[in-house]
């Protein structure tokens, strides 16, 4: 009722909307400074600063305002999770650059087929470029040889070899089917 008096409205149908417009912007302000603490408590770690950035929303949507434009542009779980991510990465490239025989541990590195401390196996050569070998692949990724397979390897040798000679590739091992048995249909009928 001072409302009335303050704004010299007589109508009570204008000075309902304007009561409620002010109940409307009192529930918008209550509302921000909770958004700003919530916001503040997940951005900043600090509580004495999460404190002073919902004080400064108490500043009617200036506040706010303002702070939305300081406020740290990450999420604290953000940075932690990044945080994880580059030590992560970290630990992964130290483990590629650093190898270790898997039985004496002396130190190795990834092309190495044998160990030159223990002199033991470490990896198997390709049979056609030589390359060490990883036991779980199933082919060389370097020449596209099939592992574990001797005669393929030998069958794409001389292939690839008469070809750097100029010479021309043999009649019989061009018209041989490349499958090799597993594959072929086990009877006609
Ligand atoms: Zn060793
Ligand atoms: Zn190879």
């Amino acid at each position: 009722m001072a409302l009335f008096a303050l704004f010299g409205i007589e109508n009570s149908g204008l000075a309902l909307a304007v009561n409620l417009l002010l109940l409307f912007l009192v529930v918008i302000w209550l509302a921000l400074v909770y958004w700003t603490y919530s916001d503040a408590h997940r951005r900043i770690a600090d509580p004495m600063l999460v404190a002073c950035a919902t004080a400064a929303s108490l500043f009617p949507f200036i506040g706010t305002v303002v702070y939305l434009i300081v406020r740290p542009p990450e999420y604290l779980e953000d940075v932690r999770e990044r945080d994880l991510e580059m030590a992560a990465a970290q630990a992964r490239l130290a483990q590629l650059e650093h190898q270790h025989c898997q039985y004496c541990g002396f130190e190795t590195e990834k092309t190495f087929l044998r160990c030159p401390s223990c002199l033991r196996r470490l990896k198997e050569p390709c049979t056609v470029c030589g390359k060490p070998l990883d036991p779980r692949w199933k082919i060389c990724p370097y020449c596209e040889a099939e592992v574990g397979q001797a005669s393929e390897g030998r069958r794409a040798r001389p292939r690839r070899a008469t070809a750097a000679a100029g010479t021309p590739p043999r009649q019989s091992t061009a018209e041989r089917p490349a499958r090799p048995a597993r594959d072929r249909p086990q009877s006609a009928g």
